[in-house]
């Protein structure tokens, strides 16, 4: 999962994007508004986490160019608890906001619940055959045994399978499950879909060959 960060304190967006790389998003940062709706508008996020005052442009006004494009689940970030930034946010077309100073697990839980949300997923848990997926402990279990992955094989299943039932394509996997930091040689899919499918059964996983991957 791919999560855009648009905050301008450099301390406060360093926090976050170290707390979201260590759950294992991929991670795109912008330090103003304008370099925030680039990003957003260039790239298919799974979240975007957006400050409310930002240099340059403001995150309203980011958000509403935003919402002439695209539905990218939103929260935004605001220092100012006012009922009036609250409906504001919402209606301006925010899925939820988050006031600071916040707790990062009540972040990352927001930000879990934005994306299952944007995936139209209720539940918290996958069940693909004899693979379960939790979501929040980033466990996967097989026949009840748990499997070890790695940071990016988990990402690409959890990817996939949030989309389960339609083809992904290799474009969209690169976008959802690499981000701007990641060099090259981390961005080999074929290998990690490889080692998803020793580890999770040959089954699990279909290519279609020269369009993308597929968990039915
Ligand atoms: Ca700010």
């Amino acid at each position: 999962m791919r999560v855009l960060v648009v905050e301008d304190e450099p301390d406060l967006l360093a926090g976050v994007v170290r707390a979201l790389r260590t759950q294992g998003y991929s991670v795109d940062s912008a330090a103003d508004g304008e370099e925030g709706l680039f990003k957003a508008e260039s790239v298919d996020y799974d979240a975007v986490l957006l400050d409310v005052m930002l240099p340059v442009r403001d995150g309203w006004s980011v958000l509403e160019a935003l919402r002439r494009k695209k539905k990218t689940p939103v929260l935004m970030l605001t220092a100012r608890d006012r009922p009036v930034d609250k409906v504001r946010g919402l209606d301006s077309g925010a899925d939820d906001y988050l006031v600071k100073p916040f707790d990062l697990g009540e972040l990352l839980a927001r930000v879990r619940a934005l994306i299952r949300r944007g995936a139209q997923e209720p539940s918290p848990e996958i069940t693909l055959g004899d693979v379960r997926i939790e979501q929040a402990a980033r466990r996967v279990t097989r026949l009840g045994a748990p499997v070890t992955l790695t940071a990016k094989e988990y990402t690409i299943l959890e990817y996939l399978a949030l989309n389960r039932g339609r083809l992904v394509t290799r474009s969209a996997l690169y976008e959802h499950v690499f981000d701007e930091n990641d060099d090259s040689f981390s961005n080999l899919i074929d290998v990690h879909i490889s080692n998803l499918r020793k580890k999770l059964g040959h089954g699990l996983i279909a290519t279609r060959r020269g369009l993308g991957y597929c968990i039915e």
